[in-house]
């Protein structure tokens, strides 16, 4: 793969500041922006403007969330020079990409949307959810499609939403650039659309299942381990994990029904050692809940120590200033790449009056 960023694939994903990051974002996408930040363009978005469909009274702890998740980010090992950061209220051509693209996609369409249908009944929001809520499955597809990207790397519950962008990508090409409607997704750009059909990458984990053993992990559901929980907080969480099943160390369990080892399986390294525990479980041959539990915390808090190092050692930098600086370096670079794509779709809409500068007259 070249190290050309002109000819390199780009990636777009991103996170709502809702709140802190936890293991289920990391093995279902940190994971996977960190491994690919060298090999593809990286776009990672602060998604603060949908924060807002939920929370438009609390601006100032989307403001915090916002900092934290960009913390939680380099912690986790990204790096703002060789990906771009990206703050979506800054980026205008996201809000007018959103009002054109919505107008390509059925209303019903939207509400059909199983993720959001499930967000809705989880979240409590009845049916008193703002106009603005639903029109965020709109605007995540501008989100993704102002930056052109090849792949989009989501947990396996964001699928349904890269559905609809994947549609509403060929529709706009269909219209506006008369690509024809047979034509194959991997084609688009070559038979003059403006826009790639991107893909959704799912993680190692699409799904990692809360500590209650059956949601899954979500900031909203008080079921998460942080990852910038400390080594206590992340022991008691574990600790307080429901096996599934009572049983002694000496008596037969069932594995399967036991949600420790699914942590067991993604966060311990060693499969064969993994392998030899679920046997061992299974036959009752002296191996305790607390003792699978001790396992699982120690491979957490591994992965968790860099993590909490980076975090400490970039606190005693700068801490929010110094996020802040970050934010406005990504969001300069993220603006030129949107700014080209929407003024690529106007010039096809037959907007193409002038240039934003011109416009501005600036
Ligand atoms: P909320 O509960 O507030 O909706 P969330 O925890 O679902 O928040 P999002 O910001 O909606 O977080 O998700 C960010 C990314 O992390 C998405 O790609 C999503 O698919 C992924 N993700 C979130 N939770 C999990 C999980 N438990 N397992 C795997 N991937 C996850
Ligand atoms: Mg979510």
């Amino acid at each position: 793969m070249t190290t050309d960023p002109t000819t390199k694939r780009r990636i777009l994903t991103g996170d709502t500041p809702t709140g802190r990051l936890h293991l289920g974002h990391f093995v279902g996408s940190l994971e996977n922006r960190i491994r690919l930040q060298d090999e593809y363009d990286c776009y990672f978005l602060l998604a603060n403007m949908h924060a807002f469909t939920t929370r438009a009274d609390k601006p100032d702890e989307i403001r915090q969330d916002t900092i934290e998740i960009v913390k939680d980010w380099l912690a986790a090992g990204i790096d703002p020079e060789r990906a771009t950061i990206v703050l979506q209220t800054e980026v205008p051509a996201i809000a007018e990409l959103t009002w054109f693209f919505a107008m390509l996609v059925p209303f019903n369409r939207i509400m059909r949307n199983p993720t959001l249908k499930t967000e809705i009944e989880s979240k409590g929001l009845g049916d008193t959810y703002s106009f603005g809520f639903p029109m965020y499955a709109v605007g995540q597809c501008a989100d993704i499609l102002a930056f052109r990207p090849d792949l989009v790397p989501v947990g396996v519950d964001q699928v349904a939403h890269i559905e609809v962008c994947r549609e509403i990508a060929r529709r706009f090409n269909q219209v506006y650039c008369r690509v024809d409607t047979h034509a194959d997704d991997k084609d688009h750009e070559k038979l003059g659309g403006v826009f790639p059909i991107p893909e959704a990458l799912v993680g190692r984990v699409g799904r990692l299942v809360g500590t209650d053993g059956k949601e899954k992990m979500s900031k909203s559901l008080n079921n998460a381990i942080f990852l910038s929980d400390t080594p206590k907080q992340v022991k008691k969480k574990i600790n307080a994990i429901y096996p599934g099943q009572s049983r002694n160390p000496d008596e037969p369990g069932d594995p399967e029904i036991n949600p420790v080892f699914d942590y067991a399986d993604i966060f311990i390294k060693d499969e064969s050692f993994v392998a030899d525990l679920r046997e061992r479980y299974r036959k009752g041959d002296n191996l305790g809940d607390g003792h699978v539990k001790a396992f699982v915390i120690e491979a957490v808090n591994e992965l968790l120590e860099p993590m909490r190092e980076r975090r400490a050692a970039f606190d005693k930098a700068g801490g929010d200033d110094v996020v802040i600086d970050i934010i406005r370096m990504g969001t300069q670079r993220a603006n030129a790449v949107a700014e080209e794509t929407l003024a690529l779709a106007k010039e096809r809409m037959g907007l193409g009056f002038g240039s934003r500068r011109e416009m501005l007259g600036i």
